[in-house]
């Protein structure tokens, strides 16, 4: 897929307020620093579509792009836990979880992953959870630049091993580097398709 045009719609922290119509959406999230602003200048080819920042959780809304007038890419705060009881009960943040539970659009949420860490509880319980309430997701490794290829592997192999302990089969998934720009092409072809047959079964 070409990027013709890329456009920023609007943020707010209401599922009920995001865009109407009926253009397919994707979502991106991960925890804070895992590369997402990076991942999605990358694929736009922008330097600032996406607010890179240092500092954790400071896009703590839930951010629309419009590109080529024909799909929506959404921008999720990173996820962490919001304590919600004094028991220190932990579940993700509400406005997060109701926009999975409640955006008719979303196709699909692409979890991204540091490829240089181990599987993080908090990414394996939010799969589990999109599983749960089956929504669609694939997993996004960011930074694979920072590693060797044999190192690469052993991750990725590793994140399959316990992704197979849950899973019957491993989700697809796209090894990606922002600064390299690997998995660009991969990545907005794997949209691209299912954007077409999303357009050939309206048409049928
Ligand atoms: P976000 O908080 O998930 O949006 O993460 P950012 O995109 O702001 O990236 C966090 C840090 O990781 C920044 O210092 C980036 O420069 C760095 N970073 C992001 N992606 C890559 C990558 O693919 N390769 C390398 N080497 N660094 C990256």
């Amino acid at each position: 897929m070409k990027i013709v045009s890329a456009e920023f719609v609007m943020s707010n922290s209401d599922v009920a307020k995001c865009p109407g119509g009926s253009l397919p959406e994707y979502a991106f999230i991960g925890r804070s620093n895992v590369g997402k602003s990076s991942l999605i200048n990358m694929l736009m080819q922008r330097k600032n579509l996406a607010k890179t920042s240092g500092k954790p959780g400071k896009t703590q809304l839930i951010n629309h792009f419009l590109i080529n007038e024909n799909w929506h890419l959404v921008d999720l705060p990173g996820y962490g836990y919001a304590r919600v009881s004094k028991k220190d009960k932990k579940t993700f943040q509400k406005f997060i979880t109701q926009y999975f539970e409640k955006r008719k659009q979303l196709v699909l949420g692409f979890v991204l992953v540091d490829c240089r860490h181990e599987p993080q509880p908090v990414d394996l319980e939010f799969m589990q959870w999109l599983g749960e309430n089956q929504i669609p997701f694939a997993i996004i490794f960011t930074k694979a630049d920072k590693l060797k290829p044999n190192a690469l592997k052993a991750n990725i192999e590793n994140y399959q091993k316990k992704m197979l302990e849950s899973w019957e089969t491993m989700p697809n998934y796209f090894i990606t580097s922002s600064s390299k720009g690997y998995g660009r092409e991969q990545l907005l072809d794997y949209i691209d398709a299912i954007n077409l047959e999303i357009g050939a079964l309206q048409r049928a």
